[in-house]
């Protein structure tokens, strides 16, 4: 049996394991976190991202901790309507709505399609060593000393700030400040919302909430700021942000506990890199194509990965066969969708000056909502390949 590591339990790791196992591939994940759950944040996955994971044979449980999304649509600050998003006409040219969940439902859901002792916490990757039609894996669990493995294939999942790629890619300059940071948070309790996903742009701020099962509400605030920049109650600084701003923005942190708020800066690959693979050791999620969440993307792009490393693997006659179509079918995509995600913030939330913002939402108002729908397919459209 062939043996894989992957470095990093996130959705990217996650999905890749249970990918690799489907096609008979025995795998162990190591991740350096301790307790996985991440509290007081929320995610929402796209149709290609929910095809993925039909095709890994997790939909149905994902599905059942998570809410389909319905209608929804961008506002103003005041609460006009810029444009409505027409979900169904989505939804069916898609294959499937856009579901939202808890991060930590999610994580869950996929944890529990792997056997116990598959996935390894509290452990860290220091590097990996290339050899000749294998890949070596040296890393240190808490508390004891350094050891190393050898296996077939290294899956390096490990994130936006991924060490095994700038060990792979020491010239590459890594991940950027994209110039946003967001806040985030859940509420404690239902809130009744007018849509499911509504987003609602000012100038060089966001505020974006999404429906979660239970009527609560998981919402974010995106702004424009230095990197680094910390305010002592991120709570009441986005209160401060989007006061005035209409309703229900108001309840929706009113019904927020302040220590369930998380802020994180948003950093990209703004360099794409020129492979995703080196030898036997492959590159997946946001360790290989780490984009801004403005169009919502990176964790559907990460499931994507996960489902055509697998195919690839399970279809091609040899290793090194389907490492290589996964660097080429892969990298275009995915780094076109890198590009969008900025280029849909720069126009969206980043836009800051009175008449640029001005102008965008004349254009936006005149752009008839089969426009909004055709945005949105371009990529969430992906035809799966199928799995074992
Ligand atoms: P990660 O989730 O970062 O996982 C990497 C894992 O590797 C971590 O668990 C880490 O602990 C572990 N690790 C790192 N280094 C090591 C090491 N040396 N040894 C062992 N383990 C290691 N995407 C969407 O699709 N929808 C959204 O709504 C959305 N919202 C977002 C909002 C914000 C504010 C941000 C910043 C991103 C958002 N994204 C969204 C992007 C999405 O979160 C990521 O694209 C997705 O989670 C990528 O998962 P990953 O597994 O590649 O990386």
């Amino acid at each position: 049996m062939k043996a894989a590591m992957v470095v990093g339990g996130g959705i990217a790791g996650l999905a890749t394991a249970i990918g690799l196992r489907r096609v008979g591939w025995q795998v162990t994940v190591l991740e350096r976190a301790a307790v996985l759950d991440d509290a007081g944040a929320g995610i929402s996955v796209q149709a290609n991202g929910m095809r993925a994971l039909d095709v890994l044979g997790v939909g149905d449980a994902v599905r059942a901790v998570g809410a389909a999304q319905g209608a929804g649509g961008i506002r103003v600050p005041a609460g006009a309507w810029l444009s409505h998003l027409d979900a169904e006409a989505g939804a069916r040219v898609l294959g499937s709505p856009v579901y939202s969940f808890l991060r930590a439902d999610l994580h869950r859901a996929l944890r529990s399609a792997l056997p116990d002792g598959c996935l390894v916490t509290g452990v860290t990757v220091h590097h990996v060593v290339r050899k000749a039609d294998a890949a070596e894996v040296c890393f240190s669990l808490a508390g004891s000393g350094d050891t190393s493995q050898t296996v077939d294939l290294v899956v390096a999942a490990d994130g936006v700030h991924s060490r095994v790629r700038a060990q792979l890619f020491p010239d590459h300059p890594g991940a950027v400040y994209a110039g946003t940071t967001v806040v985030r948070g859940v509420t404690s309790v239902p809130v009744r919302t007018e849509v499911d996903i509504d987003q609602t742009w000012g100038h060089g701020a966001e505020f974006g909430s999404t429906r979660l099962p239970g009527g609560r509400v998981e919402w974010h605030s995106a702004a424009n700021a230095g990197e680094g920049v910390r305010h002592g109650d991120p709570l009441a600084e986005v209160a401060r942000r989007h006061g005035g701003w209409h309703a229900p923005i108001p309840a929706l942190l009113d019904a927020t506990e302040p220590g369930a708020v998380l802020q994180h800066d948003v950093y990209e690959l703004r360099t794409p890199l020129p492979a995703y693979v080196a030898d036997r050791v492959v590159l997946v999620g946001d360790a290989a194509h780490a984009m801004t969440p403005h169009l919502g993307q990176g964790a559907s792009q990460a499931l994507e990965d996960a489902v055509c490393l697998a195919a690839y693997l399970d279809s091609e006659p040899t290793i090194d066969a389907a490492l290589v179509r996964y660097d080429r079918e892969r990298r275009p995509r995915t780094q076109a969708v890198v590009g969008a995600a900025r280029r849909t913030g720069r126009i969206g939330q980043q836009l800051q000056g009175r008449l640029a913002v001005a102008l965008r939402n004349a254009g936006i108002r005149l752009t008839p909502s089969s426009a909004a729908v055709k945005a949105m397919v371009k990529y969430a459209l992906w035809e799966p390949p199928t799995l074992g």
